[in-house]
């Protein structure tokens, strides 16, 4: 099975649209598009014809490029079942436990309530990817708008089961801030002081930081580290004063 080839399209302030594409079947599919013209732009320029639009929640600054996109590809929109009533463009709901496809590759849906009340994950086991959405960020978690932190622990716990290699692709680019606020949760933590100076000299020359992996995330993300609910409620409390 030929690697997949993943893209990241940084739009609006903080976003990341992903474009996947399967090389052997030449499908592409589009993560969490919050505007179509970008991700247009650069599949045309890879020569890649967008076949589906896969969304992880409603947001608009997820499924913003649905219709436009749709409207000029014919692409499939694949959007989770729970949140039909705000995703119209829906063309097929899925579920955790569900599985959805590029080409040969398999993705199994993961349902990762409480950023929304519908939220799901895409996890690429063969390829050691998982698409988070607003679940997971490097150093951080998504806010709890619509589920409670009993849910956020489950699913932290729930990706703590993924090997370290996994590659996390996450929808903003809020590393930086999340490295800031993680080192004075856990200040004597050396791979997250580590962690955070590289971060910093990154963002200062311009790069990404997204993907990030669940083994950096199991060392640095005082989220995915939380003991217990309580404890991801009340760093996420702080998170959302600070
Ligand atoms: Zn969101």
């Amino acid at each position: 099975m030929a690697v997949l080839e993943i893209v990241r399209i940084p739009v609006l302030s903080d976003n990341y649209v992903w474009l996947v594409h399967d090389p052997e079947s030449f499908e592409t599919m589009v993560v969490d598009p919050a505007v179509a013209d970008p991700v247009l732009a650069e599949a045309d320029a890879r020569g890649w014809p967008i076949t589906a639009i896969w969304n992880t929640h409603w947001h608009p600054d997820h499924t913003g490029g649905n219709a436009d996109i749709k409207a000029k590809t014919g692409c499939e929109i694949i959007a989770p079942a729970a949140e039909r009533e705000r995703i119209p463009t829906a063309d097929r709901l899925v579920s955790g436990g569900d599985q959805v496809r590029l080409g040969a590759h398999v993705a199994d849906v993961w349902d990762v309530p409480a950023h929304t009340a519908g939220h799901i994950a895409y996890h690429f086991a063969d390829d050691s990817a998982i698409f988070v959405g607003d679940t997971l960020f490097a150093m951080g978690c998504g806010r709890l708008f619509e589920g409670t932190a009993e849910q956020m622990f489950a699913n932290m716990q729930r990706l703590g089961t993924l090997g370290d290699a996994t590659r996390v692709y996450c929808a903003h680019e809020y590393t930086l801030s999340n490295a800031r606020f993680a080192v004075t949760v856990d200040p004597d933590n050396a791979a997250l002081t580590a962690r955070l100076a590289e971060v910093e000299a990154a963002r200062a020359a311009g790069e990404a930081t997204v993907p990030t992996t669940i083994g950096a995330e199991r060392a640095t993300n005082p989220f995915l580290r939380a003991p217990s609910a309580a404890e991801l409620g009340r760093i996420r409390a702080l998170k959302d004063a600070a």
